[in-house]
């Protein structure tokens, strides 16, 4: 799921994360990274720096391969400048992002010359492959995100002077894990269940660039999970780019929704959330399993993409309009509300005034809590760079706007029937204002609140909702 930006209903723009939050032992208090590690000195091999462009997915590969330097003695720094190596994780499923990409390596240029090495990773990495040491020379690493499992051996390169390093396998059938993980949030733990992706969306890069699907062993999942719980996480979010498509490789065939149940049975585990489910495989048994576990959140991202069959047919979706809004009547029909958000593409080849304007009716039949959406723009090595792109950008950007304002008036008047509601807030964030502080709730909403308390971080409240926007909303503590 792209990220939420902080002033509009929805973000088109896969901007740049800021770098990993290295303040986590002041915020926990839990053990420093050299305490964990033992023998190894930080910054006995060097210092790195990491830059995150992306979706969650991206962030969380970011935390393994911070894990992973951390665990060979590397130190992470705050600055490139700081860095003996500097490292840009890429999103390619924007164009806007990849360029993003090339400018920032363009900054970096003379600091090869400074002895630093300076490596790309992820979407684009696999994307464009060697093609990067011509487009920037002075980058010495290449490693796509299918190939991450083999970063050790291309550190151990590195380190012994090679110039040149790459990994851009697709064909591995292993899924990328790390002894230790660099966690940035000091509360929510990320963790991948599945990678790749066997669906073939016409205009989607992420299976050439993520490789096929390969899905982690449940026993593994959980041993996670548990040590996670013991160092204090209460949160879990379960990630894929089609989670639910989930296949336990292990003789315990555990279905995706047996999965949730277990992770939701850890001791110390309060809250499980899961991103991004393909409406093809969501399924009757993860409602149920919504329904009958209040631990597993009542908030479902099942991106659409348009409200035309016809569009969807040529986007090579796998369901119809009306297939999918049986899953959503699915979900309605639970005994607990379930939020449920969504991506959308507008302009998409040949969709016509009358496909975008379906698009716009399943916005008021569904009623979407949240949705983020985009401009279609042709990805390389994909199906749908054959057909013509003949919408201009005008138009695109036309229909953006009025998808957005009429989300917006959605979201405001949903929000507004929260007015009076109690609802428990997980506490990620204080603000300058004194007395002032915000979180989620379970069904993913941020709420901004007053509380006289002087300590909440990462604890739970009840906060009751006094006001709302289309965005947030605001509350008190109720005490
Ligand atoms: S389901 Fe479609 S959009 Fe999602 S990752 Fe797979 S190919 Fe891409």
């Amino acid at each position: 799921m792209p990220r939420q930006s902080k002033g509009g209903v929805i973000n088109c723009d896969l901007g740049m994360s800021k770098p990993f939050d290295i303040e986590l032992e002041r915020l926990t208090g839990r053990p420093s990274y050299s305490q964990v590690f033992g023998g190894v000195a930080a910054g006995q091999r060097g210092t790195f720096f990491l830059e995150t462009f992306g979706c969650q997915m991206n962030d969380h590969d970011s935390e393994k391969v911070a894990g992973l330097l951390l665990s060979r003695g590397y130190q992470q720094v705050q600055t490139p400048e700081a860095a003996s190596l500097i490292l840009y994780n890429t999103c390619s499923i924007r164009e806007k992002a990849a360029q993003k990409v090339f400018s920032r390596l363009g900054e970096y240029r003379e600091k090869q010359s400074e002895g630093k090495v300076i490596g790309v990773l992820g979407c684009v990495a696999q994307q464009e492959g060697e093609d990067i040491f011509k487009r920037a020379p002075w980058v010495s690493l290449v490693c796509g995100s299918a190939s991450y499992r083999k970063l050790p051996e291309m550190l151990a390169q590195l380190e012994a002077g090679n110039q040149r390093v790459t990994g851009l396998d697709t064909d591995t059938d292993e899924t990328f894990e790390t002894e230790v993980t660099r966690r940035d949030n000091p509360w929510r733990a990320y963790l991948t269940i599945i990678e790749g992706c066997d669906k073939a969306c016409s205009y989607c890069v992420v299976p050439f660039t993520r490789g096929p699907e390969r899905s982690r062993a449940s026993d593994s999942i959980l041993r996670e999970v548990r040590q996670l719980a013991v160092l204090g996480y209460s949160e879990v979010q379960l990630l894929g780019q089609t989670v639910n498509s989930y296949a336990d490789p292990t003789p315990r065939r555990m279905r995706f929704s047996e999965l949730l149940q277990a992770v939701a049975d850890v001791q110390g585990i309060r809250r499980v959330r899961f991103t991004t489910s393909h409406p093809s495989d969501f399924t009757p048994d993860i409602v149920e399993a919504i329904e009958r576990q209040p631990k597993i959140c009542d908030h479902v991202h099942l991106p659409v993409q348009s409200g035309s069959t016809r569009v969807l047919r040529a986007m090579q979706r796998t369901y119809s309009r009306e297939e999918y809004v049986e899953k959503i009547a699915m979900m309605r029909r639970a005994n607990r509300p379930i939020a449920i958000t969504t991506d959308i593409i507008v302009g998409f080849p040949g969709e016509t005034e009358s496909d975008f304007e379906e698009t716009l009716s399943l916005l008021d039949e569904v009623r979407y809590d949240s949705l983020f959406s985009f401009k279609y723009s042709p990805r390389p090595n994909t199906p749908s760079l054959a057909m013509s792109d003949s919408i201009s950008e005008e138009e695109k950007s036309r229909r953006l706007a009025v998808l957005q304002d009429r989300q917006r008036e959605i979201q405001a008047a949903k929000n507004a029937e929260l007015a009076g509601h109690t609802f428990e807030v997980l506490v990620s964030g204080k603000s300058r204002r004194e007395n002032q502080w915000s979180g989620y709730t379970t069904s993913h909403r941020m709420i901004n609140f007053a509380s006289q308390e002087r300590e909440l971080l990462g604890t739970y409240v009840q906060v009751r909702v006094t006001g709302a926007g289309p965005n947030s909303l605001a509350g008190e503590h109720a005490v």
